[in-house]
């Protein structure tokens, strides 16, 4: 039968791989609505190639833009951040959530609430607001189906039925480009470095994430809101091939894990086609040629980001939204110029110290703690980069 899929953030790494799928598997899905930010041309070209019905882009200054090049075609279409929770709101069986940063949350949010399935990739919505989210998602039946490979990994192999015999959580980390650098030697890196993972291929962001580790600070927050068995239980293994995507350990010792290439497309497929699996054009697992897995501890000390990560996560309240919206800033910084590598977790770190955290129970509330935490860590930079 075919289902309807909605993809939020269309035009990145995420969105562009789920299109991908979506052209190789005629009559499995049916493109309900794409949204971008302001990539129109991106957009309208995706949206003409998958027969999409509703095309939204964030920029409202591009709705004219966006007119003219869907014109001619029957792709209805949207402009500003309200058309964008428009799409999340028309009828899809599944949504994807491949936008980036907390923006992806309102949008989120608006699928959660008319009880669809999320395919989640937007990570940062879950960090910021996990409570929020799961609890529309308990009242409305949404499920969330988790797209970041290692999340997808551990719903592979977590004991949905009985949650209590899970012992631990273990997410595995690259350790991203600078694992084996010292602090001195990621004094100069540039945004070039930071963004040629060893690894994986991904948008900016998530690659300068990776790189500072915050990625799997991040990570830890959505592990704790998607796999509830307490902060206790999450651990963090660094892990350079990544092939092990992570780890499950039982009371009785047995460790179950979930192994692949490195290719977004396997926890994408995974969880646009759930619960049926299909096949990928991911290349094959050759573990003799791989010939070695290697596991060590994180460094905590010369990547503060994953101190920063785990302090949060256990003072929770606002403490993992201020987190976010301050690596946010402090990402965007770095990748304009404006500051070093550095001076991402300094950023943070200051942010952290300088907004009280309490606790949240709504969206607006969210959304006010968000706003005052990029201001601080808006200010952190200008102090920087004078
Ligand atoms: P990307 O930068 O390549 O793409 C982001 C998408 O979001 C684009 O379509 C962009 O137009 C849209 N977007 C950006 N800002 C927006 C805004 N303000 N309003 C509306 N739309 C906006 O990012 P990506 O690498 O595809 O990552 C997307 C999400 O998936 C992130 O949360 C990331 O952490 C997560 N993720 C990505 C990967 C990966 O391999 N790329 C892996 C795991 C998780
Ligand atoms: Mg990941």
């Amino acid at each position: 039968m075919t289902r309807s899929l909605t993809i939020l953030g269309a035009t990145g790494s995420v969105g562009s791989q789920a299109l991908d799928l979506v052209a190789r598997n005629p009559g499995r899905w049916s493109v309900e609505a794409l949204t971008a930010n302001s990539d129109v041309d991106g957009l309208a070209r995706a949206a003409i190639a998958c027969g999409a019905r509703f095309a939204a882009i964030a920029d409202a200054s591009a709705h004219a833009a966006l007119r003219d090049a869907l014109a001619g075609t029957d792709v209805e279409t949207g402009a500003g951040p309200e058309a964008i929770c428009e799409a999340a709101r028309r009828p899809g069986d599944i949504v994807l959530t491949a936008i980036v940063g907390a923006a992806g949350l309102a949008p989120t949010l608006a699928a959660v609430e008319r009880g669809a399935t999320l395919a989640i990739a937007n990570k940062e919505t879950l960090v910021c607001a996990g409570p929020v989210v799961t609890a529309a998602a308990a009242a409305s039946g949404a499920r969330l189906l988790p797209v970041d490979s290692e999340h997808n990994a551990i719903f592979q192999v977590f004991d949905h039925d009985q949650p209590d015999r899970v012992a631990k959580i273990i997410l595995t980390c690259s350790g991203g480009p600078f694992r084996t650098f010292s602090r001195n030697d990621m004094a100069a890196v540039t945004v070039a470095q930071a963004c040629k993972h060893p690894v994986w291929s991904m948008g900016a962001k998530i690659s300068v994430d990776s790189a500072t580790l915050m990625n799997k600070g991040l990570e830890l927050i959505e592990a704790h809101h998607l796999f509830p068995v307490g902060v206790d239980r999450l651990d963090v293994i660094v892990h350079p091939q990544s092939v092990v995507h992570s780890m499950v350990e039982y009371v009785d010792g047995s460790v179950l894990a979930q192994l692949g290439t490195p290719d977004m497309r396997i926890p994408i497929a995974y969880a646009m086609a759930w619960p049926e699996r299909i096949a990928t054009p991911a290349t094959r697992l050759d573990l003799a040629s791989v010939g070695k897995l290697e596991f060590e501890a994180p460094d905590l000390q010369r990547f503060p980001c994953l101190q920063l990560a785990w302090d949060a996560l256990r003072a929770g309240g606002s403490a993992p939204c201020i987190l976010n919206a301050a690596n946010e800033v402090a990402v965007a910084a770095f990748i304009a110029g404006q500051v070093g590598f550095l001076d991402i977790d300094a950023i943070v770190s200051a942010t952290l110290a300088r907004i009280a955290s309490g606790p949240v129970g709504s969206l607006a509330e969210v959304v006010a703690i968000d706003a005052e935490a990029r201001a601080g860590a808006q200010a952190e930079v200008t102090r920087r980069a004078a």
